[in-house]
């Protein structure tokens, strides 16, 4: 049952944004509570705007109300960054979908937050152009969402993440006033701040993106080896002989028999890992960048290795390796992704550490990772319904973490902080780095109403973080 308040927030919102974009039934509340990382509880609404106007009368609502504001994109999270952990309204930009406008000859496009990454290279194509960022979850995440995670993906190691492809955008701050920025400006580059934010410093209500011209040639080949240690060297080896692959894909045995069950793609299933290679430009470099990456692969001992003869080929390869997460739903019911990154050259350590970890955690893990960015996801494979599983999901997602930051690494190589790894981020950052961090935001955000208990750990407002000792504790 609605108390009063909550009753007059819902008619405010209704007013603002008419019937149909106002949820407040438990039932249509449920889709709004989770992410891909976890569920918390049911917001108070779920308001769906249809342009900035409308996303700016929700902030000056939810803020008169003092209720939290958490920005909704597809949901595709896997940090928790979408779940309204302590209620409030959750703002969902699924409505605001539209290219506003696509330019070819200077390659930017305008967009609204609510569109799908994918949809934007479709659109672009008959141009001959395309957007470079392609999160395995491009099917249905947003491009706000991206923007506000500063999503990368496969191709991030030739074209960089979200960061280097927005080029301004608009925003609705905390006193509900709409202003636009662009790189250009002179002065702070408010753009480059906002993006990777996690809707903790505002809301994107429209993104002016960069495009990319679409390669002539594209060629994806496959090399099998008998395990990660091999294919990483060979990923090593290409990049210092400065070769330009636009992709460098590792995949173990779990990963690969998982999905070759689903996709059959063609993967070699008696392989221990898998490299996944892209090579796109003109024609003859194409081909030459090819040959030698097959030379540089044969001397770190492949034991097999394919070149896809047709673009059908090629576009199998892809769909089975973005859809890995999902294929391992054949393995057990739930799986965990880990996001962190080590120096590439660290990589066969960081997995021989995962493994040893899901083994005394006693787990399957499958690990896939692009290996071009050092950037790891070990999934770990359980059923959540039972306790000692899921308990051990959570340490030995921790342990992963210690031991990659161990090995010079990180906590996030591209999903973000979220609510997930709130509590991490003292290990990378001091507490005075923290501190700087949150008087940023507390410029932007002064009542700390966009996405609380998100990024920061508990006790960063009030100053009372601390270092802690480099060993995680289990949760
Ligand atoms: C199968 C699978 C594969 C994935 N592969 C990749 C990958 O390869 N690379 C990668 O980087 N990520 C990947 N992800 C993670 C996820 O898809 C990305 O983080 C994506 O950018 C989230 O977009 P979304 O629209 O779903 O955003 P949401 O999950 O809805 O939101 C994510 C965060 O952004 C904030 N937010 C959303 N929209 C806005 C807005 N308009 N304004 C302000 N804040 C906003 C939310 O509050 C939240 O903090 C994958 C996820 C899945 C499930």
């Amino acid at each position: 049952m609605l108390t009063v308040a909550a009753d007059r927030l819902r008619d405010e919102l209704t007013l603002a944004l008419g019937p149909g974009g106002v949820l407040t039934a438990p039932e249509d509340l449920a889709a709004y509570a989770f992410d891909a990382y976890s569920d918390a509880r049911l917001p108070v609404a779920a308001a769906l705007p249809r342009d900035a106007h409308e996303v700016a009368a929700v902030v000056r609502i939810a803020r008169a109300h003092g209720e939290p504001i958490v920005a909704r994109g597809a949901g595709t999270g896997l940090c928790g960054g979408a779940v309204p952990v302590t209620g409030g309204v959750v703002l969902s930009l699924a409505r605001m979908n539209r290219i506003l406008s696509l330019d070819a000859r200077n390659r930017i496009a305008r967009v609204q937050p609510g569109v799908i990454n994918l949809d934007l290279s479709r659109a672009a194509a008959p141009d001959g152009l395309f957007f470079g960022p392609d999160p395995s979850s491009q099917r249905i995440s947003m491009l706000g969402g991206n923007a506000a995670t500063n999503a990368g993906g496969p191709h991030a190691f030739a074209y960089g993440s979200m960061s280097a492809h927005v080029i301004g955008l608009e925003f609705v701050d905390e006193a509900g006033d709409i202003t636009w920025v662009t790189i250009d400006d002179a002065g702070y580059d408010i753009t480059g701040v906002l993006v990777g934010s996690e809707g903790t410093l505002g809301i994107l209500t429209a993104l002016e993106l960069r495009l990319l011209r679409t390669p002539r040639a594209v060629r994806v080949c496959v090399a099998a080896f008998d395990g990660v240690e091999a294919a990483s060297e060979c990923v090593s080896s290409i990049v210092a002989a400065g070769i330009a692959a636009t992709a460098l894909e590792i995949m173990d045995r779990t990963i690969v028999r998982a999905v070759e069950a689903h996709y059959r793609a063609g993967y070699p299933q008696e392989a221990g890992a898998v490299l996944l290679v892209e090579v796109a430009g003109e024609s003859p470099d194409v081909e030459a960048s090819e040959r030698a990456i097959a030379a540089l692969a044969r001397d770190c001992g492949t034991l097999a290795w394919r070149s896809a003869s047709s673009a059908r080929e090629r576009e199998a390869l892809w769909a089975a390796r973005k859809g890995a997460a999902g294929a391992l739903g054949r393995i057990a019911p739930n799986y965990y992704i880990q996001d962190a990154t080590v120096p590439r050259t660290r990589l066969p350590q960081a997995i021989a550490r995962v493994e040893a970890i899901a083994r005394e955690h006693r787990l399957p893990v499958g690990n896939v990772f692009h290996a071009g960015d050092g950037n790891l996801h070990p999934l770990l494979i359980f059923d959540r319904r039972e306790q000692r599983q899921l308990d051990a999901v959570v340490a030995a997602g921790h342990d992963i973490l210690a031991a990659c930051i161990d090995l010079g690494g990180t906590i996030s190589g591209e999903h973000g902080i979220g609510y997930e790894k709130r509590e991490t981020l003292p290990l990378v950052f001091s507490a005075d780095d923290i501190a700087t961090m949150e008087r940023l935001r507390g410029a932007f955000d002064p009542a700390r109403g966009f996405n609380p208990d998100k990024i920061f750990p508990s006790g960063a407002v009030c100053g009372e973080v601390r270092t802690p000792s480099p060993t995680l504790s289990h949760a």
